[in-house]
């Protein structure tokens, strides 16, 4: 027995090794299936995403965001600003067609939900604390957009 035990903590060794590897595989097939869960479940089930873990909540690069459900132009990176409170912030839309309001009672709280004016699919909501000139904070999930960087001869 004694002679075998440098053999079997080997064995256990590799085992654990392995499972560990398969574990971190999964985990990380599993992290990739609820990116794209999350962004159906924001866009046509009116979830929330997680504050601070958006892509464009600390992003400030010229171009325009487009509606990550059907592709129509939601918001420029002219009106994006730093609110601070974890989503995408813009101070107005792109034109006064591109989205539109729904009253929302969820959560105990009365809120104004956006959505594209196109697809219907939420963006998430318009407060009234926001800068100048519209005094408005579209606070925006981040995985409901898709950005598009300004091209350099527009510029
Ligand atoms: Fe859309």
């Amino acid at each position: 027995m004694k002679r075998n035990s440098p053999l079997l903590f080997l064995i256990v060794v590799l085992v654990a090794v392995g499972a560990g590897i398969v574990f971190t595989q999964v985990k990380a097939t599993k992290t990739m299936e609820q990116d794209s869960t999350l962004q159906k479940k924001v866009l046509w089930q009116k979830a929330t995403e997680l504050p601070f873990t958006g892509i464009f909540d600390n992003f400030f690069e010229e171009g325009t965001y487009h509606c990550a459900g059907c592709g129509a132009a939601l918001f420029t990176s002219s009106t994006k600003y730093n609110s601070g409170c974890g989503w995408p912030a813009f101070y107005d839309a792109v034109n006064s067609g591109a989205v539109e309001e729904d009253v929302d009672h969820s959560h105990g709280m009365v809120r104004r939900e956006v959505h594209c004016r196109k697809c219907k699919g939420h963006l998430g909501h318009v407060f009234e604390d926001g800068p100048p000139p519209t005094g408005l904070r579209y606070c925006i999930n981040s995985v409901s957009l898709d950005f598009k960087p300004k091209k350099k001869e527009q510029k």
